[in-house]
């Protein structure tokens, strides 16, 4: 049984959603908390709900934040925060609350849900979004963001309508294989959502596309994927508070400028409140590749340091790249943000095998925010590691592994701008 098992409607649905998530938190103190993060246009509240473990500091937990109901009509998205929200205090999320600060708005836009209308906008953010969410993430940049929306019976992409649910690891880019690291994850909740039941498709940015700018007529698809990529992260100018300048610019999805801004994990989620005929249903097919995400969260993944989402590889590749520096959480997120605002300002880092019992690392920096801290990390086939040194002189490092290679994790100071160079020896392989 979901929590809701049919699907809340008008003013007095809002009210039945409202009323459960008082009475959630006032049953799950300790874990979960209210706060009212913004008004709609028409003054209803807008609400967050956070779960965490609230007897662990939050320096050493991620950020995720899940946001639904920005398309007012979007049915599907209003069943599934409660069932997110009711899962994160169940026991097989206790990992979940130890190691994350978990931020559910289960419904973005209450003028919207209430009129039954979408009240919103599919090229940018909205003013009222701009405002409630760039509060929130002032104080709360997330780590990952992931928008709930809901397909209709005309909805879907211009050649598959009224029965499609989708992942969209979307507005993301090649840099720093990102590309490589969402789809890795998508098909990790893709997977998660099959085992229960729940065929979900992965859909690009570029498939993402034609679901607006295609035509329904067969034979119809729009310009190359490349041109139709370009376009469309231009769209995004992650520059201002929170805010997509010009009314024309595209973001479908809350998380669009998170992944600019904060190298945030960012995905779209369409459900299906059209195909899924029971509200049921629709609860427990967006919950499942959810909570798929969030475990993501409390896992190391391979290529990682340190537990958490896969959001550390800032520049580079899985051989050689630039990451964050810090003890925890919330100083590796700082550190994070910091390099990745300055990402343009290193070159790519290189790497060379000199001979075989001798790797080069090298980085250029050539910005302004001084003294820059960073480590380099380079993927060795090598399990053990002698020694590294620049100029001659030894500097420490961190290893850890996958089930096939050793990574080297060399913590770097930069006092001034210019070019460090790492010699790393290691025994013949
Ligand atoms: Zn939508």
């Amino acid at each position: 049984m979901a929590v809701f098992n049919y699907i809340p409607i008008g003013e007095q649905g809002l009210k039945e959603i409202y009323q459960w998530l008082d009475d959630w938190v006032a049953r799950n103190k300790g874990l979960a908390q209210k706060k009212v993060i913004g008004k709609s246009p028409d003054r209803w509240d807008i609400l967050a709900i956070f779960i965490t473990n609230e007897a662990l500091p939050d320096d050493d937990k991620q950020i995720a934040v899940i946001t639904l109901g920005r398309h007012g009509q979007e049915l599907g998205t209003r069943v599934v925060g409660p069932e997110i929200i009711r899962y994160l205090c169940s026991s097989d999320a206790q990992e979940i609350r130890e190691t994350q600060v978990v931020i559910v708005v289960p419904v973005v836009n209450p003028e919207g849900f209430v009129s039954n209308e979408f009240r919103s906008s599919m090229t940018s953010l909205t003013k009222t979004e701009r405002l409630v969410l760039g509060g929130l993430f002032r104080e709360f940049p997330p780590d990952m963001m992931i928008d709930f929306h809901s397909l209709g019976e005309a909805a879907g992409s211009k050649y598959d309508r009224g029965d499609m649910e989708v992942i969209i690891p979307a507005n993301t880019t090649k840099w720093a294989v990102d590309e490589q690291i969402h789809q890795y994850v998508a098909r990790e909740m893709q997977k998660a959502a099959e085992s229960q039941g729940w065929p979900y498709e992965i859909h690009t940015l570029e498939d993402l596309a034609t679901y607006y700018f295609g035509d329904t007529k067969i034979g119809n698809m729009p310009w190359t994927s490349v041109k139709e990529k370009v376009y469309l992260l231009h769209m995004q100018d992650f520059y201002d508070n929170y805010h997509i300048p010009e009314e024309d610019q595209y973001t479908n999805y809350t998380c669009g400028p998170a992944y600019l801004k904060w190298h945030t994990l960012v995905f779209g989620l369409e459900t299906n409140h059209y195909a899924l005929s029971r509200a049921g249903d629709i609860a427990l097919s967006g919950l499942v590749p959810c909570s798929a995400l969030l475990k993501t969260g409390s896992t190391r993944l391979p290529w990682e340091k340190d537990k958490g989402y896969p959001v550390n590889n800032l520049h580079g590749d899985f051989r050689i790249s630039i990451r964050p520096i810090g003890r925890n959480a919330c100083e590796r997120r700082a550190s994070r943000i910091r390099i990745w605002n300055e990402r343009t300002n290193f070159n790519l880092p290189q790497r060379e095998t000199v001979d075989q019992e001798t790797t080069i690392g090298r980085v250029r920096y050539f910005g302004r925010d001084l003294p820059m801290e960073f480590a380099l990390c380079l993927r060795m086939r090598q399990n053990n590691i002698k020694s590294i040194t620049t100029q001659g002189k030894e500097v420490p490092f961190e290893i850890f592994k996958d089930n096939c290679s050793t990574f080297v994790y060399i913590p770097i100071m930069m006092e001034k701008a210019g070019t460090i160079e790492l010699m790393i020896k290691h025994p013949y392989p």
